[in-house]
C-alpha cells in the first residue's frame, strides 16, 4: 500500500471532507488541508507533501493558480487540480498552473487513485530526467574530467566512471557516498576541503574549488582539482552540489619543480643563494632568544677553481663542483645548510655550535673530504679551499652582515695562500677595503708602469761564477716605498692585472739581458717567474716569440719558471707549453721544488731543463740536523730526472758546503748575492 501523503487544498468542507475518506480508503496519507491559498502555500511548505490535490477556484489574497504555480516552481511538488467545468478555460489556467491535471467532479475513489498514481509518477519521471540533464551538461562542460554529483538530501553520490579512473578504480569499486572520497584526500588537505565545501553548502562562497592531494589505487598521492556548483531551492538551501574533478599532478609537480628550481642550484641541487639567506635568517631569529645558542657561518671557495674550467672545460669544472656538493654535504649534520652561492662559492650554515673550537673542526673535516683526489677529465687531482668563519653573536641582525663577513674571512683565507680557513674578526673589514684600494692602486701602477726590477745572480758550483739571473718584480709605490710581490702579485693574479705587469717585466728583463750579454757576459741567460694566469694563457707562446725577436734576445737565453703545482694541474696543457716554448729555444724550470704533490712519473714526462729546490728545504739544512736527509732524497730525487738542479734561498756557509757536497749544480740566495737593481749588480757579472 502506498504511503504517499496528499495535502487537499479546498473551499468546500463537504468536499474536503468526502476527498478525505476516498483517499484513507485507498491507502494515502492526508498530509493536512486548507481554504485559502495563503494558507496552503504556508502548510506546504511546512508538511512537504507529495501532493497537492486543489480546488481550481481556490479563494484568499493568492488564489488557486498562483498558489499550484509557486507549489511547482518553489517546493517542487506536483499539483492536482480539481475542477467542475471540463472547457477551454480551465484547461489554459491548468497549464498555466503548471498543473500535473485536472480531476473533474464528481469523482470516485478510483479516478482519484488513478490521478494521484499517473501524476506523482509524471513528476518522479520529470525530475529525473531533468537531473540527467543536469548532469549531462555538467559532464559535457568538464571533458575529461571526472563528474559527481552528490544529492544532499540522501547524501548518495554519483561518481563518474572517469572519476573514479583518475583514482586508478574501476567503475563497481567505489561506492556511491562521500566517503568514498573524503577518506582518500590526504590528511594534511582534509580540513581545507572540508572547510571549502561546508563555506559553499552554506552559500558563503558563490563556487565550490579546491586543489589538494587525493589517495591513488595505488597508494600513492595524486593531486586534484575538484569544483562544484551547488544546487539550491528558493530559500537558498542547497539540495544538490555537483561538479568536476580533474587530474593536476602533471601541472603541479611542474609547480613545484619551479618553486624547487628558484631557490635550489641547477648544477648542485644544494639551495641557492636565496634559500640560504633566508635559513640564515630564521636561525637569527631563532637565537635572539637564546643568545647562548651560537652557529656559524663559513664561506668556502675553491682554491684555483677557475684554472681547471678554463684548462680541463666547463664539463670537467662541472663535474668538481658536483663531487665538491656532494663531499660538502657529507661532512655535515642533517640540520646544516650547504648552500651553492655561485661559481665556486660556497656557504655553509652550521646550525649549532659551542665555539669556534667546533667550526673550525668542521672546517678541517671539510679540509679532509676535499684532499681526496678526483679524477678531472684524466688528471687525478684533490682539491682544496678556502674558508671563511664567522660565529653568530648578538650584533648580526641580519643573513647578510654575516655572510658579508664570512666572505671577508675567506678573503683572508685565500690571501694568506689558500687551503687554510680563517675566523672573522674586526680587522678583516679593513683590509677587505684595503683589498679593493690596493686594487685600483695597481691599475694605476700598471698605467704609470710603477716597478723595479731586482735581479738575483745565480752560481754556478763548478765555477763559482753567475751563469744566469732570475728577475723579480718589485712595486715602487709612491705613498708606501718599494713592495715586494708577495704584497700584491695575488691580488694582480686575481684580477688579471698579472697580464699586463707579466709582459712588462718579460720584455724588460730580456732588454737587460742583451745588454748584459753584449757588454758583461756573453752566455748569461735570464729566468722570469710565470704566472698561472699568465700560463694559461693561449696567447703566451707568441708574446714570448715577439718579445724575443723585439729585443734582438736568443730563444735559449731565456727561461721561464712555474711552480710543481701549477706544471701538474693540467698536464697535456704543460707538455704542449714546453714542446712549443722549446720550438724557440725557450727553456721552463719548475720552481719551489718539492712544495706539491706531484709525482716523478708524472715530473719525469715533462722536458724541464731545471729544478729549483724550494728554499724551505734549504734553510732547514742546519748543523746537526738529520733533516738534511730531505735535501740529499730531493736532490737524488732531480738527479735520478737528469735535470739540472738550483738551490735557493742559501744564506749560510754551512748551506753552501752541504749543497756543494752533494754536487748540486748552482745557487742562489742572500749569501751570494740580494736581488739587485742592474746598476748594482754590473760589478758580480764580471
Ligand atoms: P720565487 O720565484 O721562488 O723567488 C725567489 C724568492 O726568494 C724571491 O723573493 C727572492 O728575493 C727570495 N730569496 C732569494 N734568496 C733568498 C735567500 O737567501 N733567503 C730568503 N729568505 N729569500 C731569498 P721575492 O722577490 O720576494 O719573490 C717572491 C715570489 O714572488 C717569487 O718566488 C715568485 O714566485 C714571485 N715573483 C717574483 N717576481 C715575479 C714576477 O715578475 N712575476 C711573477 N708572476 N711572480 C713573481
Ligand atoms: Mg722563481
Ligand atoms: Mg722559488
Amino acid at each position: 500500500m502506498s504511503k504517499e501523503k496528499i495535502f487537499i487544498a479546498e473551499n468546500n468542507p463537504f468536499t474536503a471532507r468526502e476527498i478525505v475518506s476516498m483517499l484513507e480508503q485507498t491507502g494515502y496519507v492526508v498530509a493536512g488541508q486548507a481554504e485559502r491559498g495563503e494558507m496552503v502555500i504556508q502548510m506546504v511548505e511546512e508538511l512537504r507533501p507529495d501532493l497537492v490535490l486543489m480546488e481550481m477556484q481556490l479563494r484568499g489574497q493568492i488564489n488557486g493558480l498562483e498558489s499550484a504555480r509557486k507549489i511547482h516552481d518553489d517546493f517542487d511538488i506536483p499539483v492536482l487540480f480539481i475542477s467542475t467545468q471540463a472547457d477551454t478555460l480551465t484547461m489554459q489556467t491548468a497549464m498555466l498552473a503548471r498543473a500535473y491535471g485536472v480531476l473533474f467532479t464528481p469523482f470516485d475513489a478510483r479516478e482519484l487513485k488513478f490521478h494521484i498514481t499517473m501524476t506523482l509518477y509524471k513528476h518522479r519521471m520529470e525530475r529525473k530526467l531533468r537531473e540527467s540533464e543536469e548532469r549531462y551538461a555538467l559532464a559535457v562542460r568538464a571533458a575529461n574530467d571526472g563528474i559527481w554529483d552528490w544529492n544532499l538530501e540522501t547524501n548518495e553520490i554519483y561518481y563518474s566512471p572517469r572519476w573514479k579512473e583518475i583514482l586508478g578504480h574501476k567503475d563497481d569499486e567505489i561506492a556511491p557516498n562521500p566517503i568514498e572520497w573524503f577518506q582518500r584526500i590526504h590528511p594534511d588537505d582534509q580540513a581545507q576541503v572540508q572547510a571549502e565545501l561546508v563555506a559553499h553548502i552554506k552559500g558563503v562562497t558563490s563556487q565550490f574549488q579546491q586543489e589538494y592531494r587525493i589517495q591513488h589505487a595505488n597508494g600513492s598521492y595524486i593531486w586534484v582539482l575538484t569544483r562544484g556548483l551547488a544546487v539550491r531551492n528558493a530559500k537558498g538551501a542547497a539540495y544538490r552540489m555537483a561538479g568536476s574533478q580533474s587530474d593536476i599532478t602533471a601541472r603541479k609537480l611542474a609547480e613545484e619543480r619551479l618553486a624547487h628550481d628558484a631557490v635550489h642550484d641547477a648544477l648542485t641541487g644544494l639551495p641557492n643563494r636565496l634559500l640560504f639567506l633566508d635559513r640564515l635568517q630564521n636561525r637569527i631569529e631563532r637565537t635572539k632568544r637564546n643568545p647562548n645558542d651560537l652557529f656559524a657561518v663559513m664561506f668556502l671557495d675553491l682554491d684555483r677553481f677557475k684554472v681547471v674550467n678554463d684548462s680541463l672545460g666547463h664539463v670537467v669544472g662541472d663535474e668538481l663542483l658536483i663531487t665538491t656538493a656532494n663531499r660538502l654535504k657529507h661532512s655535515l649534520r642533517p640540520e646544516d645548510t650547504v648552500s651553492r652561492l655561485g661559481g665556486d662559492e660556497f656557504a655553509i650554515l652550521l646550525d649549532s655550535v659551542r665555539d669556534v673550537a667546533d667550526a673550525r673542526h668542521v672546517a678541517d673535516r671539510i679540509k679532509g673530504k676535499l684532499m681526496t683526489t678526483t679524477l678531472l677529465g684524466n688528471v687525478e687531482r684533490s682539491t682544496t679551499a678556502s674558508v671563511g668563519i664567522v660565529i653568530s653573536n648578538p650584533r648580526y641582525t641580519s643573513a647578510g652582515e654575516l655572510l658579508r663577513d664570512a666572505d671577508a674571512a675567506m678573503y683572508r683565507a685565500k690571501a694568506l695562500g689558500g687551503n687554510q680557513h680563517q675566523v672573522f674578526d674586526d680587522t678583516m673589514h679593513i683590509s677587505a677595503v684595503d683589498l679593493i684600494r690596493l686594487e685600483g692602486e695597481l691599475k694605476r701602477a700598471v698605467e704609470r708602469k710603477e716597478w723595479l726590477i731586482h735581479y738575483q745572480p745565480v752560481i754556478s758550483l763548478t765555477t763559482g761564477k753567475p751563469v744566469g739571473v732570475e728577475a723579480l718584480i718589485r712595486w715602487q709605490h709612491p705613498q708606501k716605498g718599494v713592495l715586494l710581490p708577495t704584497e700584491f702579485i695575488q691580488v694582480a693574479e686575481d684580477t688579471a692585472l698579472i697580464m699586463p705587469i707579466g709582459e712588462y717585466i718579460l720584455r724588460a728583463a730580456c732588454r737587460q739581458t742583451k745588454i748584459w750579454r753584449e757588454s758583461r757576459n756573453p752566455h748569461l741567460w735570464v729566468s722570469v717567474n710565470i704566472s698561472p694566469r699568465q700560463f694559461q694563457d693561449k696567447g703566451l707562446v707568441d708574446k714570448v716569440a715577439q718579445i724575443l725577436s723585439e729585443t734582438d734576445l736568443p730563444g735559449s737565453s731565456l727561461r721561464l719558471e712555474i711552480t710543481e703545482s701549477l706544471a701538474m694541474r693540467d698536464v697535456n696543457h704543460t707538455m704542449k707549453l714546453i714542446t712549443e716554448l722549446k720550438t724557440l729555444g725557450v727553456e721552463i724550470v719548475l720552481d719551489d721544488f718539492g712544495t706539491g704533490y706531484s709525482s716523478l712519473s708524472y715530473l719525469k714526462q715533462f722536458p724541464f731543463r731545471a729544478l729549483k729546490i724550494d728554499r724551505s728545504f734549504i734553510r732547514d739544512i742546519q748543523p746537526g740536523q738529520n733533516t738534511q736527509s730531505l735535501v740529499t732524497a730531493i736532490l737524488a730525487m732531480g738527479r735520478s730526472l737528469h735535470l739540472e738542479i738550483i738551490a735557493e734561498g742559501v744564506e749560510t756557509d754551512e748551506q753552501l758546503a752541504f749543497l756543494r757536497s752533494l754536487s748540486c749544480d748552482s745557487v742562489q740566495g742572500f749569501l751570494l748575492s740580494h736581488p739587485l737593481i742592474p746598476d748594482d749588480l754590473n760589478g758580480l757579472l764580471g
